[in-house]
């Protein structure tokens, strides 16, 4: 079975659908709260009442330009919107208002990086907005299934990729993307747990080399990016089994059961829904000027990919670190901050990834948290790169003192501690020449060869000036006055 795994590659085309975090629904003014009493958001027009009217929340349309945007994808102009209809108890109109032929956003790719391998596109085919269903829950009441509506008309982006992926890596590698791309632009807060970004997985499975498509399964509704992996490579194996066993793939829906980590189906393609789409008679197509566009462009905020690029490019950091600065977005503002006020980039990097991480992950704290501001950051890089304090003295002594104390300056903290080291060359001169005339026979042995007394003449310097001698000055002076003796 191995074996016959290693001659398929599956094929993945991901559905994800993104709930937008804007104040009020998609077609009503109804709050969009995650966490309100259930059923408390819920007016006629949610329930679809006789003779209410939905209205677009233009707000809906804004985010959906900043993703498009952001992914490179065409923008449509004429934009029309559709009735999907089923019957469902969560669903109290009986139908969605969604976007059938006319997706806002068509093409476009997000970038993806999977472990061990390089980097790729993953084309899209298609953004659209929908409104969300409310929630069934049947874990609450031993007797019934409740229904929370709080939930029915929340606005949704869909983003579908073309059958792009080629392993349950990239499927992961895919939404982790997506989720710092979310958070980037402030679209959704891309919780999976909390079911704010959900996800379709779409797979088949071909042996490698081959150039058509085999018949896929989709794997519905999943809330954790672990899932969707292990779902897919689940299906992989199922569906490779299968084939090897002379079966057929049905086409069909399945749905992931987490705690056996299996998929089951759930309905095959003849018993599959019917929507019967048709315009949406109560709301009026709408137009997207290019003006609409070009204001959503000119104030979208940096994008992570974007930031990988300057820092690995134009910085100099490495992947890794530019990885780790650009994975969420409060961080890789913070360091877009302390850039602003030193150029030494790698250190900015490492005390953002050392120190000050270091500090927040004691804590549990978030940087919106963090007490100290970035120019002071910036100010003990400048203390270390001057000459004036150690990074042991930096990192050791005022750093801790300066969370305690945000308002006073690095410099202020290391002086009034006598911590700044002394450098000046009349104090250093002075100590190295002590340490000299005090052992004579020493500089005699140098002279005859013994270069490693270096150390030994460095130690009286920094026992004689109890630990503030810049040892990189003290160093280049020892040497110097051991030859000039
Ligand atoms: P539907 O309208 O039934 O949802 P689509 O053609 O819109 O079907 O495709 C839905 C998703 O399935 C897309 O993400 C697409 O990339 C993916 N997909 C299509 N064909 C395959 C296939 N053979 N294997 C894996 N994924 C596929
Ligand atoms: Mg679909």
């Amino acid at each position: 079975m191995e074996n016959a795994l290693d001659k398929y590659e599956c094929v993945v085309g991901l559905e994800v659908h993104a709930q937008l975090q804007t104040s009020s629904k998609a077609y009503s003014s109804d709050p969009n709260e995650y966490d309100a009493a259930p059923n408390h958001n819920v007016s006629a027009i949610t329930l679809g009442h006789p003779g209410t009217l939905p209205r677009f929340n233009s707000r809906t349309m804004e985010y959906a330009l900043r993703l498009g945007i952001a992914c490179k994808s065409d923008i449509r102009e004429w934009n029309e919107f559709a009735r999907k209809n089923y019957f469902y108890p969560d669903l109290p109109k009986g139908y969605q208002i969604t976007q059938d032929t006319t997706p806002i956003c068509t093409g476009g790719h997000i970038a993806i990086k999977p472990k061990g391998g390089a980097e790729k596109n993953i084309r899209l085919q298609r953004i659209h907005m929908e409104e969300d269903s409310g929630k069934s829950i049947h874990d609450q009441d031993p007797f019934n299934s409740l229904v929370d509506l709080n939930r029915a008309g929340v606005p949704l982006l869909e983003i579908v990729t073309e059958p792009d992926l080629r392993s349950a890596d990239d499927a992961y590698a895919y939404l982790t993307e997506v989720r710092k791309l979310v958070r980037y632009l402030d679209v959704c807060d891309g919780n999976m747990e909390e079911g704010s970004m959900r996800c379709d997985a779409n797979v088949s499975v071909r042996l490698k080399g081959s150039e058509t498509f085999g018949r896929r399964v989709e794997v519905k509704n999943m809330n954790s990016m672990r899932n969707v992996r292990d779902a897919i490579e689940y299906e992989m194996k199922r569906q490779v089994e299968l084939i090897e066993n002379g079966e057929t793939v049905v086409q069909e829906t399945r749905g992931f059961d987490a705690s056996r980590g299996i998929t089951l189906s759930q309905r095959t393609k003849e018993a599959a829904n019917d929507y019967r789409y048709f315009p949406e008679p109560d709301l009026q197509p709408i137009r997207i000027k290019q003006e609409m566009i070009e204001e959503v462009r000119k104030n979208l905020p940096p994008l992570p990919s974007e930031l990988f690029d300057r820092y690995t490019k134009e910085m100099g950091l490495s992947e890794y670190d530019a990885g780790i600065l650009t994975d969420s977005k409060p961080i890789a503002l913070y360091f877009e901050a302390l850039t602003q006020h030193t150029k030494n980039f790698k250190a900015a990097a490492n005390w953002l990834m050392g120190e000050v991480k270091g500090y927040l992950n004691d804590r549990a704290m978030g940087i919106e948290d963090f007490p100290v501001a970035p120019q002071a950051i910036a100010e003990i890089i400048e203390l270390i790169d001057t000459g004036k304090v150690s990074n042991a003295i930096a990192a050791q002594k005022i750093f801790p003192a300066l969370t305690e104390a945000p308002d006073q300056s690095p410099k202020a903290i290391a002086e009034s501690n006598n911590w700044i080291q002394e450098s000046d060359d009349g104090t250093l001169k002075e100590y190295v020449q002590a340490a000299l005339d005090k052992y004579p026979e020493k500089v005699a042995e140098y002279k005859g060869g013994k270069k490693s007394l270096v150390g030994m003449f460095m130690g009286e310097v920094m026992k004689m000036s109890r630990g503030k001698a810049d040892p990189k000055k003290a160093n280049q002076m020892v040497r110097e006055m051991l030859e000039n003796a």
